[in-house]
């Protein structure tokens, strides 16, 4: 389904009109892949009337870390980006869930590849966006037949766009053969992530995940389910290398990400996941995940920006 069209961007240093936010077919990142991105979710809050963005500052420092990796130079800090999204979300009056698009790029119009000594550009955009994975109550995944890029190839830490080649393969083999979506094994054999998500299973009412030296990225939905299992659940994340046939034997599985919010595998290569549909911790992790990114749990507020200007309560009319 294709996705709607912005009326706005932030391209080169100013908010302007959609069509206006265009880039040559020479630019350096579109041939050689040469940019890095984020994807950040923004929630609609109905008895607020406001639009939560979640977690962007730490969005926005993995941006700067993944433009570092890239001899990328930037003039924004990450409260600096924060406050331009802000400002083009006020632009657009989103009144529903929204998905916002920084993306950092080699923008010279020139042949030769390179990192260094080039200029770079940085845009956001945002679209209204609901769920990325269609069946997330019960998905099916797949170990792909594609392994994931090595930190020594292409840093999986970097959110980088020409490595979403690697994701873009498996996906669509997962895809066209039938399945939700694929797990991807690692040059050593392991479990690294999903396409474009992290991977949890749970054991013995355990969590255990890939460790970030297992060419991951180090997502941020990732670190909040591990905090979320340890303060609300009492339940322990182990990061530890992933076999494949542990999955297999697995009680629970999920994937989790900014895109894909929190999924439940109940089959994986057409074996039932524990019972073969979503298990008690998935379900309590969703819950909570969904609780938390509308606003509507205080302790986690913090992680929720406001865009709209709060309107303020009516003036206080004493009882004649
Ligand atoms: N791994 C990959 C390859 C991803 O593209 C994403 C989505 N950005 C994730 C994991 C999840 O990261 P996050 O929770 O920070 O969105």
């Amino acid at each position: 389904m294709a996705s709607p069209l912005p009326n706005y961007a932030f391209f080169k240093g100013a908010i302007v009109p959609f069509s206006e936010a265009k880039i040559s077919v020479m630019t350096h990142a579109l041939n050689y892949g040469t940019g890095c991105f984020e994807g950040i979710r923004a929630y609609w809050n109905e008895d607020e009337g406001q639009l939560l963005i979640f977690r962007q500052r730490d969005h926005y420092e993995r941006l700067l870390h993944s433009m570092h990796l890239l001899f990328m130079e930037t003039p924004y800090s990450a409260d600096d980006l924060c406050g331009i999204t802000v400002e083009l979300l006020r632009h657009e009056g989103y009144r529903q869930d929204t998905y916002i698009r920084p993306i950092a790029f080699k923008a010279d119009e020139i042949i030769g590849v390179r990192l260094h000594g080039l200029h770079d550009e940085l845009a956001i955009f945002a679209v209204p966006f609901g769920l990325y994975v269609e069946n997330d109550e019960g998905a099916h995944a797949t170990f792909s037949s594609w392994r994931r890029i090595s930190d020594n190839s292409i840093p999986a830490r970097g959110k980088i766009t020409g490595a979403y080649v690697n994701s873009a393969f498996a996906k669509s083999e997962a895809v066209l053969n039938g399945y939700d979506e694929a797990i991807v094994l690692n040059e050593n054999g392991h479990v690294s992530e999903g396409s474009a998500e992290n991977f949890f299973i749970v054991r013995d009412g355990i969590l255990i995940t890939p460790p970030v030296t297992e060419n991951i990225l180090e997502g941020i939905t990732r670190m909040t389910i591990i905090e979320f299992a340890r303060e609300e659940l009492g339940i322990e994340t182990v990061e530890r290398p992933i076999d494949r046939t542990e999955c297999y034997l697995a009680d629970e599985a999920f994937f989790v990400g900014t895109g894909v919010q929190v999924v439940a595998i109940t089959h994986i290569d057409h074996r039932p996941v524990g019972a073969g549909h979503m298990g008690p911790i998935v379900r309590a992790l969703r819950d909570l995940y969904f609780k938390v990114v509308r606003g509507q749990v205080a302790k986690y507020r913090h992680w929720c920006t406001p865009v709209y200007a709060r309107v303020s309560a009516p003036a206080y009319q004493p009882a004649r």
